[in-house]
Parts: structure tokens; C-alpha cells; sequence
């Protein structure tokens, strides 16, 4: 396999592990908490979103469980992110308190415009995606 990846393009992880799921998974890379050889994609991670993966570490020593790999910053438009541009807003105090900021009953519509425009990815990048049924 290449070691090139651009923005947009598939990542690495989700060709080495082609289903993302709760059962075993038969090539699991290694963990960045607890170094053991246990991580694979959560079974909430999304094919659609390029720029974001969600992992799983299955050792029982590891407290480490669920994790998000998220490209901050590709050359492309990864600021733009609503995630990216969550983080940062954090990260440099501007929003110290999001309860406060944005209490569950506040909405916010352009991104629900933004979700019926671009569904799928968009949406993936706006809010959290319901568990997989099944
Ligand atoms: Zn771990």
C-alpha cells in the first residue's frame, strides 16, 4: 500500500480494515494509550467522512476505549470543519464552557441547512450520527 493520502481521499485505516463493526477484527493496528495491538474502527465510524475516524481499543486494561482521529489541518478545508472549528474554539478559550454556550435547547440553523444540502458527509461533520441499527 501507498504511504500517500491527500484530503478527500480514503484513509489507510478504513483499506486496511474494510468493515468497521463490534465484532473481531482480523487486522487491528496499535494502540497510541496503551501500545497493545487492539485498536480497530468503532462501529460508529462513518465511510462518507474522510477527514475523521473513530476507533476502538478492545484491551480490558485500557481505559482508553473510544477515540476520534480528526484531521485538523490538510491543505484543504479541514479548518472549516464544524468539529475542527469546535476544537479550536476550545483549545484557545474562546468557548470555556459550551453547556453554557450552547444549551441543548439551542439550535442552530444554518447547520440544519447545511445537513439537508450536503447529507451525508455534512451531516457527519454537524452532529453526532445515530448507532447503527442492526
Ligand atoms: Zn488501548
Amino acid at each position: 500500500m501507498s504511504n500517500e493520502w491527500e484530503a478527500g481521499a480514503t484513509p489507510w485505516l478504513r483499506r486496511h480494515q474494510p468493515n468497521a463493526g463490534y465484532g473481531s477484527e482480523p487486522n487491528p493496528i496499535q494502540c497510541m494509550f496503551c501500545g497493545s495491538r487492539t485498536v480497530k474502527r468503532s462501529g460508529t465510524d462513518h465511510d462518507d467522512d474522510p477527514g475523521r475516524i473513530e476507533l476502538y481499543c478492545d484491551n480490558g486494561l485500557c481505559d482508553a476505549r473510544e477515540m476520534v482521529l480528526l484531521v485538523k489541518r490538510d491543505g484543504a478545508d479541514s479548518g472549516l470543519r464544524a468539529d475542527v472549528r469546535a476544537l479550536h474554539l476550545i483549545d484557545d478559550g474562546t468557548l470555556d464552557d459550551v453547556h453554557a454556550a450552547y444549551p441543548p435547547e439551542a439550535r442552530s440553523y444554518s447547520v440544519a441547512d447545511m445537513a439537508r444540502v450536503f447529507k451525508g458527509v455534512a451531516e457527519r461533520r454537524t452532529r453526532k450520527p445515530s448507532p447503527p441499527k442492526g
